[in-house]
């Protein structure tokens, strides 16, 4: 699939820029051999085209991302802000001789606050580690995208991250107070901090939470924790067609429940986890849901016992309970692997769409007949609970038909979920590989009103370009 490709950057002002960084930024780590920038031209969206970095800059401190941008804004060279590059979006991919700013060095759990419920971090924590921190603290970070031993806080912010908890926490944005940003020019701005209440002026927090790095680059964040919730309790449920496991997301919406996680799993995905991880899952089964309830006390399986009536009055069988919390992890570990079990198979290319809960059936009887109308093999695994679903393309390793039928698939499938109100991108973002079904779905005068405040925060265009907007 090719993107349009933003400008080359200058290979001259490219070098006027190594050559200022080396002699006034000593402690970045720059790397400009080819196999270096060829290791980052990548994200996790393998499929897409995307350019070769002319460098890679690793900076450990805040004053050597601003002092970059500051070089980056004299020598107008294009800048992309990356994380661990885990990425489904193409935001994190190479631009063709920009500079590529990683974050990884910046890897410090700053400051656990028991007082104020919160945790100061610098974005290149993998945010496994994050969660481990602040575990040993008897406290919780909700956000908790697949991902989570790969991807690093400041991609999960960049492109507000969402996962397996979303149903109960919410995305990433929720759980995040105040930031710490360098802005296109080099200039150090921070957004908000230890206050759970604060409405001075408009709130930047949310609009850079989720803009892919197109707006400035996160070196510090104040994130909210919760006290650590009991162990969970998790039910399984099969049924006999994906529309009724559909059926079964909307009962329990229906009736009032908030489950901690509500994933639901199709047959090509449940034959992929049990081939790889041989849990004894019913692979007869069209569909299985995956229930987890972190509530206190008799609340676990109060709340599991109206999961279950729900998936009961859906034409659930075969409901099964994790015997224990090390069963329930497993079972959530083999979730999490879902994507990496189908790679066994072929070449995969994930989509991300979403819907309004109530209308997760007809979404999914959509993936169903566009991908057989093409014939096309399609595994659907996702946040069922959030109505984000992951209809996930499979091709033979080297199919020539495999890009025409991407797109072809991909559009009718965005097309659906735009028809049922919903979303082409429900936790991945935009990014480089959804950028013409912006407009489609948000409407060009509020696509004017983003490229107003792009142009406002970043007049000279250089952080990201080409990717959102
Ligand atoms: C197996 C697998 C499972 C996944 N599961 C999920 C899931 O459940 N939910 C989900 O939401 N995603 C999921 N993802 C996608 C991906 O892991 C997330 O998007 C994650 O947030 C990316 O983090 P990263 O550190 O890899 O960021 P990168 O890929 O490096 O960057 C992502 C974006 O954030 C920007 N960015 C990075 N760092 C900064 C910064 N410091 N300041 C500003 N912008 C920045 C980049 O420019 C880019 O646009 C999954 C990916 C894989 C491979």
């Amino acid at each position: 699939m090719t993107i349009t490709t933003p400008p080359i950057t200058d290979p001259a002002a490219l070098a006027s820029l190594l050559e200022a960084a080396r002699r006034e930024l000593p402690g970045v780590r720059l790397l400009t051999d080819e196999a270096d920038r060829e290791s980052h031209r990548l994200d996790e969206t393998a499929y897409l085209a995307a350019g070769l970095p002319g460098a890679i800059a690793l900076p450990s401190t805040t004053d050597e991302v601003a002092g970059l941008m500051r070089l980056a804004s004299r020598h107008r060279v294009a800048v992309v802000p990356r994380g661990a590059g885990t990425g489904l979006s193409g935001g994190a991919a190479g631009i063709e001789g920009a500079l590529t700013i990683v974050l990884t060095r910046m890897d410090r759990v700053l400051e656990i606050d028991r007082a104020n419920l919160c945790v100061v971090t610098q974005p290149g924590v993998i945010n496994a580690a994050l969660k481990a921190a602040v575990a040993a603290e008897g406290l919780f970070y909700a956000p908790d995208p697949a991902s989570y031993e790969i991807c690093s806080i400041g991609g999960n912010l960049g492109t507000n991250a969402g996962g397996l908890c979303c149903v109960k926490y919410g995305q990433t944005r929720e759980s995040v107070l105040g930031l710490e940003v360098v802005m296109a020019d080099g200039t150090v701005i921070r957004t908000g901090g230890r206050n759970v209440k604060d409405v001075a002026g408009y709130s930047l927090t949310h609009l850079l939470v989720g803009s892919q790095g197109t707006l400035g680059i996160i070196t510090e964040a104040t994130l909210r924790l919760r006290p650590a919730p009991p162990p969970r309790s998790t039910l399984l449920a099969f049924f006999d067609t994906l529309e009724a496991a559909g059926d079964a997301v909307a009962g329990m919406t229906e009736a009032g429940l908030v489950p901690v996680t509500l994933e639901l799993l199709d047959q090509q995905t449940i034959l992929a986890v049990e081939d790889w991880h041989g849990l004894g899952l019913d692979v007869s089964a069209a569909a299985m849901l995956m229930v987890e309830s972190d509530a206190p006390g008799t609340g676990a399986a109060d709340e599991l016992d109206r999961a279950e009536a729900a998936c009961a009055a859906s034409g659930g069988r075969s409901i099964v309970r994790a015997a224990d919390a090390q069963e329930a992890d497993w079972l959530r570990q083999a979730r999490r692997l879902a994507l990496r079990a189908l790679e066994r198979q072929g070449t995969v290319r994930m989509e991300d769409v979403g819907v309004p809960r109530s209308r997760v059936p007809e979404l999914l009887r959509a993936i169903e007949r566009i991908a057989a109308a093409h014939g096309v093999r399609c595994a659907t695994f996702g946040h069922a609970g959030d109505g984000n679903l992951h209809p996930n393309l499979i091709f033979e390793h080297g199919d020539p038909n495999a890009e025409a039928l991407t797109h072809a698939v991909r559009d009718e499938i965005f097309r659906a979920a735009l028809d049922l109100g919903g979303t082409v991108t429900g936790e991945h973002g935009i990014g480089s590989a959804r950028r013409e079904w912006l407009p489609i779905q948000r409407g060009e005068g509020a696509v004017a009103v983003m490229r107003s405040i792009k142009a406002a925060l970043d007049p000279l265009g250089i952080l990201n370009p080409g990717r959102v907007l």
